[in-house]
This record gives C-alpha cells, sequence and structure tokens, in this order.
C-alpha cells in the first residue's frame, strides 16, 4: 500500500491563537500531531479577520465547498443549463439529463442484454442510495422493503455494501449476512477464506465474524487506527458547544455533519476542524452531503475497493462478468470510473437532480433503487 504523504490540509487560522488546554486537551492526548498548533476558540475569529487577507480567501474557498456540497435545487439546475430556471422547469431538465445518463429502469433490457452469459457483480452505497437522506444519521434506515428486494438480489448475484460508514455500523443497519460489506470507504472489507484469490494480499488478517466464521479482513489503512481516535476524540470536543454538530467515528475515517447546523454558525465548524488538521498531514478532507470527511490519505477509495472484492471473488480479469454499482454520493465517482473504463461495467448515479457523472445510467431516489 502506497501511504503517500501531502501537504498540511488548509488552514483556517483565528486571530487569537489559543493552545490545546483551553479547549481541555492536553497535548499529551495527540501523539500525532507534528507541531504545536494554533486553534482559535473564538466563534467570531473569522469574521473579525481583516478583510481581504489570505486567510478569508481560504475561508471563502472552504465555505463555498460546504454549501455547493448540497446546493438549492435552482442554483443546481442553473449549474446544468446555462441559465436561470424555474424550480418547475426541473422535470423537463431532468429529463433532458436522462438521455446523456438514462433511468435504469427503462435500460434494464439493455442491461440484461448484456448480462446474458456473463454473471452479475452487485455492488451497493448505502447512505442516499438503499436508504433516504435523514437529518439524523442514526436514523437512516433502508426499509422492510428494500431490505427483501437487496437479499433476492444477493440470493441470485455476488452482493457487496460498499459504504463510508464503520462495517460494523453499515452491517447492522442491512442486517443481511449473505453480502460482503466494505465499511470506511472501502478502507474496511470483510471476505470469506474461500474467496481468497491469488495476488497482493498485504493488509490481510484473519478474523471470525458475528457469527464465529472464519473470515478475511482486509485494512489497508490500519496504521492511522490511533490518529484517526485521536481526531474523532479532538473533534468531539471542539464541536460540543456548536448546535446541530454531529460527529461520527468511521473506524478509518471521520465524519463532520453540519446538516442541521445553522448556516450563520458553519465557519465556525470549518475552523475548527481545518485548525485541527492542519497538524495532520496525513489525513485529508473531502466534502459529502453537507459532511465534512476526514480520511487517511492513502492510495485507496470505493474504486479500489470494487476492483479489490472482483479480484477476491475470482473476478478480475474475467470477461464473463458484468459489475453494476449503485451510488448518489462523490465517493461513489472512484466506483463508476472503475467500471466506465473499457466499458467494464455499468455505473447507475442515484440523483433527483442533474449532475456530470462518470456514471452510465441513473435513477432518481432510492424508491427506484429498490424495484
Ligand atoms: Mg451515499
Amino acid at each position: 500500500m502506497d501511504v503517500k504523504s501531502t501537504k498540511a490540509s488548509p488552514i483556517l487560522t483565528g486571530s487569537q491563537p489559543i493552545n490545546k488546554s483551553r479547549l481541555g486537551i492536553h497535548s499529551s492526548h495527540l501523539p500525532y500531531s507534528q507541531s504545536s498548533p494554533t486553534y482559535s476558540n473564538n466563534i467570531l475569529a473569522v469574521s473579525r479577520k481583516k478583510p481581504g487577507t489570505f486567510d478569508d480567501v481560504q475561508s471563502n474557498v472552504w465555505l463555498e465547498a460546504m454549501r455547493s456540497s448540497s446546493p438549492p435545487r435552482k442554483k443546481i439546475l442553473k449549474d446544468f443549463t446555462d441559465e436561470e430556471v424555474a424550480s418547475d422547469d426541473g422535470d423537463i431538465i431532468y429529463r433532458a439529463w436522462t438521455i446523456k445518463y438514462p433511468s435504469a429502469l427503462n435500460s434494464f433490457q439493455q442491461i440484461m442484454n448484456r448480462a446474458k452469459n456473463r454473471k452479475l457483480v452487485v455492488f451497493l452505497d448505502y447512505d442516499g442510495t438503499l436508504s433516504p437522506i435523514v437529518d439524523n444519521p442514526d436514523r437512516a434506515f433502508m426499509s422492510a422493503d428494500m431490505r427483501s428486494a437487496v437479499k433476492r438480489v444477493a440470493k441470485y448475484f455476488p452482493t457487496a455494501i460498499i459504504s463510508g460508514r464503520s462495517r460494523d455500523k453499515v452491517y447492522e443497519l442491512v442486517g443481511l449476512k449473505e453480502l460482503y460489506y466494505a465499511g470506511s470507504h472501502g478502507m474496511d472489507i470483510i471476505f470469506p477464506p474461500e474467496d481468497m484469490a491469488s495476488g497482493n494480499r498485504s493488509n490481510c488478517t484473519k478474523s471470525t465474524d458475528r457469527q464465529g466464521k472464519e473470515v478475511n479482513l482486509f485494512q489497508p489503512a490500519s496504521e492511522f487506527l490511533p490518529m484517526i481516535n485521536e481526531v474523532f476524540r479532538t473533534l468531539v470536543e471542539v464541536t460540543k458547544n456548536i448546535k446541530g454538530a454531529k460527529v461520527e467515528n468511521h473506524k478509518f475515517c471521520v465524519s463532520v455533519h453540519y446538516r442541521n447546523v445553522d448556516e450563520n454558525s458553519w465557519p465556525i465548524v470549518a475552523q475548527f476542524v481545518y485548525d485541527i488538521l492542519k497538524d495532520y498531514s496525513r489525513l485529508r478532507i473531502t466534502h459529502g452531503r453537507k459532511v465534512l470527511e476526514i480520511r487517511p490519505v492513502i492510495d485507496w477509495d470505493k474504486g479500489k475497493a470494487v476492483e479489490f472484492l472482483l479480484e477476491s471473488l475470482g473476478f478480475s480479469c474475467n470477461q464473463d462478468v458484468l459489475p453494476i454499482y449503485i451510488g448518489d454520493d462523490t465517493t461513489d465517482e472512484d466506483a463508476f470510473k472503475v467500471l466506465q473504463l473499457g466499458n467494464r461495467g455499468y455505473g447507475i448515479l442515484v440523483s433527483a437532480v442533474p449532475k456530470e457523472t462518470n456514471a452510465f445510467f441513473s435513477l432518481r431516489d432510492p424508491s427506484e433503487v429498490k424495484i
């Protein structure tokens, strides 16, 4: 595994630096920090900076990224059509978009024709794909009907869930033992020993699943575990007074949700997160749907996880396989790209609004995934 180093994360420094002990976090609790960081615990720090400074520019860039991670419908339509359109025109624009990314439902026969004499392998994201996006991520449950539908699919085709959540959490939410599970954006994969194929199998360890069955674990970011736990604890501490902020530990990555935070407080969230992350050059931040994701800087993503699972299942160089990946978020684009290369399989984007994607087909929402 290639563990790359990188430059420090973008920084939003405040006007009144304070040390960690002011936040109740002693430096001895932060063994991975590479320098003495300067924290701003002042919630007005962003607005008190001098206008036009580098920090303001950085601040604006990140805030814009946070805002655009879940833009209003009208703005999305404007971005796509290059002109202002009324929300009422949304359906027309959406239908125009599906000319480029046809509905997987309407293309069912085309998919089946290509799947003829091939083995379908199905990959599914969880949030926004099998479950609706909800305000409280702990309440993102999939319906019983959806569970039955996935169970039926898994009866006939190898089926894997690849989620940003921890593997344990997504297993708890899905609850189907016949599936393969990859948590932490593919950085935590479980696969049974009988599927062990030849090839590079570093970062693999043997373990037992919840039923006591022997399994193989692939955890390419295992060395980051103490660092992730440390950052998680720090983020929980510094965001505890920001109403609506929620920090989740997904084992090999951490999420900071700001969906329920007043938009006026988003600069505070951004500042705290980036102030902390600037001391962790081996961690990076990506933007999800009203969530900041903190993950290790390693050459691994959902696309690599798809390739790993295909290889584990003995399908890596097999022309008789048709992989299908259904997902809704930017992290799923890596998987779409892998399937797009060489027309290897089909990516299916779940989206109610038009957007550029590496997927081949589209579905409007999780209810269409179920069908
Ligand atoms: Mg998702």
